[in-house]
């Protein structure tokens, strides 16, 4: 599969299983499984998998492309797809005594019959996902795990589950290690329901591990070296994928506010609302001014990341930063322009402004961003 193969099958499904459904998993807070079963179907499961073993071996720029897609259509299928591709690079990144380990998982992602995700924020340590509280006790050459793990998108629909938890000896805060839990390891359960306000479609629920047996193949990093992973292999591209959930908002709230002041009439003046009110133009122009000045971001985002340079993890921490910004203002923006309509749910657009709040409290969070960012340009330690 090509670049331009994999967008476009990602707008085939956007506009045959997503758009269709969208707005009915929303009220409903229903997890599509229709649209893991194209994803699968069409082989994006293995989009970033090397070709040697069945992959797609394709970027962050197609990476990036495909999730803006989705999100237009759906963003709370797109943060699932987004978590599974996170799973999949952590998988793949595995440690050489885990290959085997995890190679029967790789083959059935390929195959497009395996959903990934990340469970890594702990009740205990909330968004500091990189101080996890839980602790894995050796077991023989392997461990057993119990923890709070307090959103996990896909929960309950994922085969498998990246678990990060204090190495055994770890001795300080980010001492973790990650860890591959398949769906059914004994002790594994789903530990609440997911009720959000946004991104209502993509099961954040909750999950419990209690005294879950992990066997040493199961061990994806070296004791201690998770968190390493999570900043080298799982935050750059989380960050451009939420960049690109927030991109694929915009755009939609861009096209159905411009549908909305085409179609909504003044019957007695005899105009469309944006024949009518030049402050309604002027708002939406500044929502496309921001949606494209995002898109560009996100592109400079793309060139860092397959150019890596000393600016890069800058531009990583703010990318996701200003993409959360951009999505509610554009959103908002987009709920004052279509008014009435737009506030009782008469359009697609307050779905858009609820899960376009997600970005900015998804971890690392907006302000721990711009936390990162003040701490980075004044020469002090992140951590
Ligand atoms: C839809 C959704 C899906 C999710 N999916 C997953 C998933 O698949 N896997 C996973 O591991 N997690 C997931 N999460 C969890 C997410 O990444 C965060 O851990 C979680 O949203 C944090 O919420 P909290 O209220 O506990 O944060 P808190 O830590 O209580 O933060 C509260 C406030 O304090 C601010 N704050 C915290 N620390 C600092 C600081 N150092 N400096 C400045 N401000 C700070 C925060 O920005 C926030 O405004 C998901 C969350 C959501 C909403």
């Amino acid at each position: 599969m090509i670049h331009d193969e994999a967008v476009l099958k990602a707008n085939e499904i956007g506009s045959r299983v997503l758009s269709p459904a969208a707005a009915q998993n929303d009220k409903a807070g229903r997890f599509s499984t229709e649209a893991v079963k194209s994803l699968g179907e069409s082989g994006l499961l293995g989009l970033m998998l090397p070709a040697q073993i069945g992959g797609s071996g394709l970027g962050p720029r197609t990476f990036a492309a495909v999730i803006s897609v989705l999100a237009e259509a759906d963003a709370s299928v797109a943060m699932v797809y987004l978590m599974h591709v996170l799973g999949t690079a952590t998988i793949l990144a595995a440690r050489p005594g885990a290959s085997q380990g995890v190679a029967p998982t790789l083959k059935e992602i390929t195959a497009g019959r395996h959903l990934s995700t990340l469970a890594f924020s702990e009740a205990g340590s909330r968004s500091h996902f990189w101080t996890p509280v839980s602790r894995a006790r050796k077991n023989g050459s392997g461990v057993r795990i119990s923890a709070k793990k307090s959103w996990v998108t896909s929960a309950g629909h994922a085969q498998s589950y990246i678990v990060s938890s204090l190495a055994p000896d770890g001795s300080g805060p980010t001492d973790s290690t990650l860890y591959l839990v398949l769906e059914g390891t004994p002790g594994l359960s789903v530990a609440g329901s997911w009720d959000g306000l946004g991104l209502r479609a993509n099961a954040s629920a909750p999950i419990a591990l209690d005294d879950c047996e992990v066997p040493s193949n199961f061990q994806l990093t070296e004791d201690c070296a998770g968190f390493q992973v999570m900043l080298n292999v799982v935050l750059p591209l989380f960050n451009l994928g939420t960049g690109s959930v927030a991109l694929g908002l915009c755009r939609a709230a861009v096209a159905s506010t411009a549908v909305h002041l085409k179609t909504a009439r003044f019957e007695h003046l005899g105009q469309s609302l944006g024949e009518s009110l030049p402050t309604l133009r002027a708002q939406l122009a500044a929502m496309q001014i921001d949606t494209d000045g995002l898109s560009a971001r996100i592109d400079d985002l793309v060139d860092h990341l397959e150019r890596p340079r000393e600016t890069t993890m800058l531009r990583v921490l703010e990318t996701k930063a200003a993409a959360g910004d951009i999505a509610i203002n554009v959103t908002s923006t987009a709920m004052r322009v279509c008014g009435g309509a737009a506030f009782s749910k008469h359009l697609s657009i307050e779905r858009l402004f609820r899960d376009a709040h997600a970005g900015a409290v998804m971890a690392p969070t907006g302000d721990v961003l711009r936390e990162f960012i003040g701490r980075a340009l004044l020469g002090m330690p992140l951590f």
